[in-house]
């Protein structure tokens, strides 16, 4: 018999229920009991809704964050939340978000702290709270949380196998706060793991589920050896360990992996299903082996026959040890395809979000154990969905296909060198030195956002939104000419997401109503979806563009988003290569770059704010990734005149690995996010030597603070150590699209006001 599981399921609620509970309870405006009452809810209804599985994930449920979850159980608290007299639930959003709920604030001890550090969970966008560490760090066990989750779960009739994170992962993914060797801890955590398993075996656990997703990294001899030694330390409970990879193949740690003493693995074998059919000869004979069959992180049906024709000799040889799941937890996909309404119909026809693929979880696993024809309905409508996909016209556009073909190197390339066009650029744009401007978007206020949804909704007809955009756009061109700055820009007030507003004209994008999916505590995205072959059939940003140009007789950037940024940040498909994706998303936007210039346009931004994310972990795959993401930025930028001149930018700030790339892309000019690093991150341009011209961002947009002038002058005077001034912008960090406009103003007139003192002390 095949055992079905799962390793985790969505926590949000298919409408977003935690995320509203919680953000009502920070605010004050229900008890902690009004919120615990969510969360057993939503944990009895997800619950309810695997209940066909074999083993049901029971301690995948988080108030914010599973990282930090494994922090409290192992009692490794920021040393300054550590005197603290509440309610540990408070405690538990002290480290995540700073602060709990106002009434907390009342105790002496709990004003506002520092939040824990967020940072991105391997190669997906969800962010966790990375864990602290010293050299004096200790540990010591609490497992209330997961016991009390288990005796609900219990009571409920469920399955349950708990789950939690390796010791070698959660040492791996956090920070020594003093440069101490993390690593040096293990002899100290490994007793409290043990201590865990041991609990969770005196409650009558038979198979806990234990995720070292850093398998699937690239692992240093050290970090090897971790794993082996944690794992025969832990082999000593009295339970079953099934021990967790995913969000990739095991490549080189597939002898590590398959050695290790414990009862059962499970590898992703979506993303590499050779690698994992090689393991399963090298797995000993008396180990589980689960698969991830089911993708865990897309959007799509599984061809259900093609799984099975896999599965099936597998079955028949490993019998029992054999175990089906979704590539990873299902965390990073939406819930429930049933509750969207709106979708496209015939896209939808193609589609499974959790709920969607632990059906298809039960179809396989029935498949397996009574026969195809058990579920010879199920099998053969899925069939049906792929044929329909496959032979879609909305999916196959013959004439971008061909377009595609037909790239040539030319048409990413630019006519001249940097060194070249940087003379007729500045006698096209006549800018001083120090040129000021900012990252595109200006406050989005509540009058906006209504303007935008009222028209979505069918409230106001198109001529009054589109009066309305153009009076805000009028008015961001006034203060941005008040303020003196050099480039202007219109201020985005019609886009509600930068992916978004663009996969909306695009053909091949299709959107949900509620496809959610949890960014960080609170917060999710919903990223749209791209299914089809990319054609732009209109122009898409021109006329907003030249009605802002038509204001003014500065320079006005027009404002895009670039191809990889759009890949990477939409569910796309899965049935040709990211990298031809990524080529037709360069197409389209080439030609709003083409007829921006056409239109007078003389500086064209093109944002990749995702190019970093993108990479793969795996170093040895980087080279690849790198190299038709910047082809395709390439061939959407490079198509302009020599005197038009092309902007990126990207907010985040480790660029070393990556600056030889970004060079290639040959923009004219970058900007990037570096304020709060005090100008730290140019170190990567003092290595190597960045050819063409860069806004080094100097207003942290993070912050509600407001920079002062002497301030963003000495972080300038930094940059100007490494890059030649000539070659200097000062910009804010990113776009100002949640600021309020009473901190932008007095943010750029301090950054206009140090523009010009720079200049004077140039002469
Ligand atoms: N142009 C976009 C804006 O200003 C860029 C946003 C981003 O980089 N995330 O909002
Ligand atoms: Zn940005």
């Amino acid at each position: 018999m095949t055992i079905i599981h799962n390793l985790g399921f969505p926590r949000i609620g298919a409408r977003r229920e935690l995320k509203f509970a919680l953000e009502s309870y920070w605010k004050g405006e229900s008890s902690q009991e009004q919120l615990l009452a969510v969360g057993a809810q939503l944990r009895s209804t997800h619950w309810q809704q695997q209940s066909a599985l074999d083993w049901v994930p029971v301690g995948d449920f988080s108030f914010y964050d599973q990282v930090l979850d494994m922090s409290f159980t192992l009692g490794n608290l920021p040393e300054r939340v550590q005197d603290f007299h509440g309610a540990s639930l408070d405690n538990y959003f002290r480290v995540a978000r700073g602060r709990s709920a106002p009434s907390e604030a009342g105790h002496a001890c709990c004003a506002g702290v520092a939040a824990g550090e967020m940072t991105k969970w391997f190669d997906t966008n969800y962010h966790y709270i990375v864990p602290e560490f010293s050299a004096s760090t200790t540990f010591e066990l609490d497992a209330s949380r997961l016991l009390e989750q288990l005796n609900e779960a219990r009571a409920q009739g469920v399955r349950a196998k708990p789950v939690i994170i390796g010791p070698v992962t959660y040492l791996a993914l956090g920070k020594a706060k003093d440069d101490s060797n993390r690593l040096e801890l293990l002899e100290r955590l490994l007793p409290v793991y043990a201590q865990l398993l041991n609990a969770l075996a005196a409650e009558g656990v038979q198979w806990v589920q234990v995720d070292e997703p850093i398998l699937v990294t690239d692992l240093e001899a050290s970090w090897q050896q971790a794993l082996r030694q944690s794992y025969q330390y832990l082999q000593r409970c009295p339970l079953r360990i099934l021990l967790a990879s995913y969000f990739g193949a095991l490549l080189d740690n597939k002898a590590l992996a398959a050695q290790l003493p414990v009862a059962g693995l499970h590898v992703d074998a979506c993303s590499n299903r050779d690698d994992a059919q090689q393991l399963i000869d090298l797995l000993p004979a008396d180990k589980v082996l689960s698969l991830g069959v089911i993708s865990g992180r897309n959007v799509w049906k599984s061809d259900l026959h093609a799984t099975l024709d896999w599965l099936e000799p597998l079955a028949q040889r490993l019998g029992e040890r054999l175990w089906l799941a979704p590539s990873c937890s299902l965390l990073h996909v939406p819930v429930d395809l049933d509750s969207e309404h709106q979708l496209d119909a015939e896209v939808k026809s193609w589609l499974a979000f959790a709920r969607q693929k632990l059906h298809e979880l039960q179809i396989l696993g029935q498949a397996l154990n009574h026969g195809r024809a058990s579920v010879q309905a199920e099998l053969t409508a899925n069939a049906a969905a792929l044929a329909a996909r496959r032979n879609s016209p909305r999916v196959h556009r013959p004439e971008v296909q061909a377009a595609v073909a037909a790239i040539t190197p030319a048409m990413g390339q630019r006519n001249r060198p940097y060194a070249q066009r940087a003379p007729l650029q500045a006698a096209h744009l006549q800018l001083p030195a120090y040129p000021t401007t900012t990252i595109g978007s200006f406050p989005q206020t509540a009058d906006i956002r209504r303007t935008r949804s009222d028209f979505k909704a069918g409230r106001i007809d198109s001529s009054t939104y589109e009066s309305a955009m153009r009076a805000e756009i009028a008015r961001c061109v006034r203060e941005q000419e008040a303020l003196g700055l050099d480039v202007l820009v219109h201020g985005e007030a019609e886009r509600n997401d930068m992916v978004e507003y663009f996969g909306e004209q695009l053909q091949g994008y299709a959107f949900s109503q509620s496809g959610w999916v949890q960014s960080y505590g609170s917060r999710c995205v919903k990223p749209p979806i791209l299914f089809g072959d990319i054609a732009r059939p209109q122009a898409m940003t021109v006329q907003w563009i030249c009605h802002a140009q038509s204001l003014t007789s500065k320079p006005m950037k027009g404002m895009l988003t670039g191809p990889v940024t759009l890949l990477n940040w939409s569910f796309v498909r899965d049935d040709q290569p990211r990298s031809t994706t990524c080529k037709q998303l360069a197409l389209a936007i080439r030609e709003e770059v083409l007829d921006l210039e056409k239109a007078g346009i003389r500086i064209i931004q093109i944002d990749e704010a995702a190019l970093r994310e993108g990479l793969p972990l795996r170093k040895s795959l980087w080279q690849e990734y790198l190299s038709w993401a910047i082809d395709s930025f390439r061939i959407c930028a490079n198509g302009v005149q020599d005197r038009t001149q092309i902007h990126t930018h990207m907010c985040y700030s480790e660029f070393n690995d990556i600056i030889a790339a970004i060079a290639q892309m040959d923009a004219d000019v970058i900007t990037i996010e570096t304020s709060r690093s005090d100008m730290e991150l140019l170190d990567a341009f003092e290595h190597f030597e960045y050819p063409n011209e860069i806004g080094p961002g100097v207003y942290d947009i993070h912050s509600p603070n407001i920079p002062t002038q002497e301030h963003m002058v000495h972080l300038m005077q930094q940059a100007a150590r490494r890059i030649p001034a000539q070659r200097l912008w000062v910009n804010p960090d990113c776009g100002l699209k949640t600021r309020q406009w009473s901190e932008v103003i007095p943010a750029l007139q301090a950054m206009v006001s140090a523009a010009a003192s720079l200049r004077q002390s140039m002469d």
